[in-house]
């Protein structure tokens, strides 16, 4: 087993650390169902009742008593219609009733036959062989059935479940409150877009980026702004940040250069409980406390960003927010569509994309994976984790982290 470079911490062994150390948000809104995606339930949903509430037809065509047809009868005569919204009287024995999609089964029908399989005239239909009982009926209670748990607490409430919640006629639903993210982006050289670029500066990519992977989370943004690298404006923005919010994350100013004082401030701060991970790019990742609050203190360069935030802070803020599952992305198993010769002393996060060829994916790599070319982030739909020491041939089995 391929040991990572020298003080530096496994990814593994840094996610199971922090993750132990997230404390999950408290306390409940309740919000109106229309608010409430990208929202975590703060309790468990029960149905107060059956859904689909009556027993009813999933085709177009004819309701009969199943009895009726087994003991022999083929023509009936159609003595109701009944469509969507409406409700038929019961049926009378041995009669068909002409239905919807949708409508509930008059009492003492029990089966449907499709339209297609029918030959209806003057008043009266016939069916022929083969018609099964309860065919073509989706009963009482099949989707939901009434107390039964309809979606869990800590689950995020993605489209799919607002509409579960809607379908029990639920118009509002307990939340937890969005967990408030500080973010601090360090750097002399950063200016905003929009502004004239002047000499030595470039423009502030990280703040967007960041803001908009926590906005995706349902989060709140506490926008800090930015950070000139000087030790005594760092510490007064990041004890600010902890004020304002539960969690703060900062950008750059993390590394061992003398232009670095993020944490130098954390340490007057607080405590700085990791730093350096074998994980390429985001070598220089610090996690510790400032004024009590978590902090991550993620690389200055925006692929760094991007792939610290996604492999190490976004599963702990989504411990944070409240989720009892699905912190990690979807790791699956994919071919590689290239070669990596050189093994590493970190494990190494490719930016790719995955193209599905036949009954299998194929991971190809940005031609640069330079941790400071953001168009490789963009431009990819996947990571690629190759573990420390590990070589690659193109057709060999890897790991791809779906994003
Ligand atoms: P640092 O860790 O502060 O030395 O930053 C590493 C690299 O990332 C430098 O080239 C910085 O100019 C760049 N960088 C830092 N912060 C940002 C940012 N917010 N947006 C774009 N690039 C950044
Ligand atoms: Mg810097």
């Amino acid at each position: 087993m391929a040991t990572p470079g020298q003080g530096l911490t496994p990814v593994e062994e840094a996610l199971a650390r922090i993750l132990a150390d997230a404390q999950p948000i408290s306390g409940a809104d309740m919000l109106p169902l229309a608010e409430c995606r990208h929202r975590v339930l703060a309790s468990d949903v029960h149905s107060g009742i059956d859904v689909p509430p009556a027993d009813n037809s999933s085709m177009d065509g004819y309701a009969l008593r199943f009895a009726d047809y087994a003991a022999g009868q083929r023509h009936f005569t159609v003595t109701q219609r009944v469509v969507a919204g409406a409700v038929g009287g019961p049926l009378k024995a041995g009669t068909a009733v002409r239905i919807f999609t949708g409508a509930e089964l008059p009492p003492g029908a029990d089966t449907v036959v499709m339209q297609e399989d029918a030959r209806a005239a003057d008043g009266a239909v016939e069916f022929g062989e083969g018609v099964r009982a309860a065919a073509n009926v989706r009963p009482r209670g099949q989707d939901i059935a009434a107390g039964s748990r309809v979606v869990e607490a800590g689950t995020s409430l993605t489209a799919a479940h607002v509409g579960l919640l809607a379908s029990v006629g639920l118009s509002q639903v307990p939340v937890l409150p969005r967990l408030r993210v500080a973010i601090l982006s360090t750097g002399n050289e950063l200016v905003e877009p929009g502004q004239p670029l002047g000499p030595g500066q470039i423009y502030n990519s990280n703040r967007y980026m960041l803001a908009g992977m926590l906005e995706d989370l349902g989060m709140t943004v506490v926008d800090m702004g930015i950070v000139p690298d000087d030790p005594e404006g760092t510490r007064r923005l990041l004890s600010q940040a902890a004020e304002a919010a539960d969690v703060v994350l900062s950008t750059g100013g993390v590394s061992v250069g003398e232009e670095d004082h993020v944490k130098g401030a954390v340490e007057a701060l607080g405590q700085l409980q990791l730093w350096k991970l074998a994980i390429k790019p985001g070598k220089p990742l610090a996690y510790g406390r400032v004024a009590g609050k978590p902090f991550f203190g993620l690389p200055g360069n925006p692929s760094s960003v991007f792939v610290t935030f996604t492999v190490i802070a976004r599963p702990y803020l989504l411990r944070m927010q409240g989720l009892t599952s699905d912190l990690r992305l979807t790791e699956i198993q994919a071919t590689a569509g290239f070669d990596w010769p050189k093994p590493g002393k970190r494990q190494e996060y490719l930016r790719a994309r995955l193209e599905t060829h036949g009954d299998g994916a194929v991971a190809r790599l940005h031609p640069n994976q330079s941790s400071g070319v953001l168009a490789s982030v963009a431009w990819g739909n996947c990571l690629v984790v190759v573990p420390v020491g590990k070589t690659l041939e193109v057709g060999d089995v890897v790991s791809v982290v779906l994003l």
